[in-house]
């Protein structure tokens, strides 16, 4: 089966290293916001070339602290895309705002047209989560544009888009802060959870190292509600083994998109490119399929021909159960990420694929909906 993550198979290229990196860390005696993390938080800003990181338990807390340092609380509205991982709109909510949002354009990502409009309709709109889906990086240059015209408090969702970065600017590089999350499948991923904020100023900076750690701004002295949500040391010092590896990865993950989208020519499947060629990650490599009845076979299909796929997302945040009874907005019909919550459908782009596999999942590709073969 070729797998959407084989998390194995980095084992057995990194284990050894990563084993070492563990015994260090049991032997320095010390496991709690110590050298592996503050190490760790350094190489990342400088490898993201953004101002301050600061290492938090994952990336739902990065979100939240991020809104909590921002001073975003009860009853403020925040704009935000219903087509996400639901962390995005439960850190939202665990801060008391009310999530408010506008549909997703062709590339799933929330439509900045829509965006303006929202902005321009209401003025007491006025702080945004964008998410770069999918790993593709959103147009930075218009939502720096944004920032500034309506002097908005933005918090990029950048958990899927790590390195990503488009007409010479990385993601993240345009909010107040950016959020990352290194759950084992993200393009960066720990062995368990992890996340980061990327501030860009020292005193959000220092707002957040105070939230992660109980609202202490010295030992024992609580200015404010914090939370507890540090980044382990042991995590950190496997995210140090595989930090230098994230360049490589990203870059073979473009690979083998370039693949698919070469390879694959098959009328029933159309890939959801980002909104410029080559600004993406490629977290994932999503396409849609031509009709919602259509999803279902087609993944079955692909099972039995060994090829896993997977649904990214099946269900809109909006419609959600846990949403219910609390209040939130929606500024548009919303109908183009219902569509592709019918219709889209992920293949296999983790970086560890062989060139035989990526052939094969195009074979797969091209071989759905065609006429079977018959002998003579
Ligand atoms: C994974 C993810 C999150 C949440 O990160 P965790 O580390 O799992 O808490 C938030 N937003 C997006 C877009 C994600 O993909």
């Amino acid at each position: 089966m070729i797998l959407l993550n084989d998390f194995k198979r980095r084992w057995a290229e990194l284990g050894d290293e990563v084993t070492a990196a563990f015994e260090r860390v049991g032997a320095s005696g010390w496991y709690v916001l110590g050298q592996e993390v503050r190490g760790f938080e350094q190489a990342l800003a400088q490898h993201l070339d953004l101002g301050h990181v600061i290492g938090v338990a994952n990336g739902t807390d990065a979100l939240e602290i991020a809104l909590r340092a921002l001073g975003c609380g009860p009853g403020d509205k925040v704009l935000t895309t219903p087509l996400s991982a639901f962390a995005t709109t439960l850190a939202i909510q665990q801060v008391g705002a009310v999530p408010v949002f506008v549909d997703v354009d062709a590339t799933g990502s929330i439509d900045l047209d829509r965006v303006e409009h929202a902005l321009r309709e209401d003025e007491g709109l006025r702080v945004f989560v964008p998410v770069h889906l999918y790993g593709h990086c959103l147009d930075l240059v218009r939502l720096e544009r944004l920032k500034q015209e309506f002097g908005l408090k933005v918090i990029e969702d950048c958990a899927q888009a790590i390195g990503a970065s488009r007409e010479g600017r990385i993601a993240g590089s345009v909010g107040d802060v950016a959020a990352f999350s290194f759950y084992p499948t993200k393009n960066l991923g720990a062995l368990g959870d992890g996340g980061a904020c990327a501030a860009a100023t020292e005193a959000l900076a220092s707002a957040i190292r105070s939230l992660r750690d109980y609202g202490q701004t010295s030992k024992y002295v609580h200015e404010r509600r914090g939370l507890n949500s540090r980044l382990d040391e042991v995590q950190a010092a496997l995210l140090n083994v595989f930090l230098p590896r994230l360049a490589g990865w990203n870059a073979r993950r473009r690979d083998i998109a370039e693949r698919y989208d070469a390879g694959i020519r098959n009328p029933l499947l159309t890939p959801v490119r980002p909104g410029q060629p080559g600004a993406s990650v490629y977290h994932l490599y999503p396409l849609l399929v031509d009709a919602p009845e259509a999803r279902e076979p087609f993944m079955s299909y692909a099972r039995e021909q060994g090829v896993q796929t997977a649904i990214h997302y099946p269900i809109l945040i909006t419609e959600q159960g846990a949403l219910r009874g609390s209040e939130i907005h929606c500024l548009d019909e919303l109908s183009q990420a219902k569509d592709f919550a019918r219709r889209v459908v992920s293949l296999p782009i983790e970086p560890g694929l062989t060139d035989a596999e990526v052939n094969r999942v195009v074979e797969v590709a091209n071989g759905w909906g065609a006429p079977e073969e018959k002998g003579a």
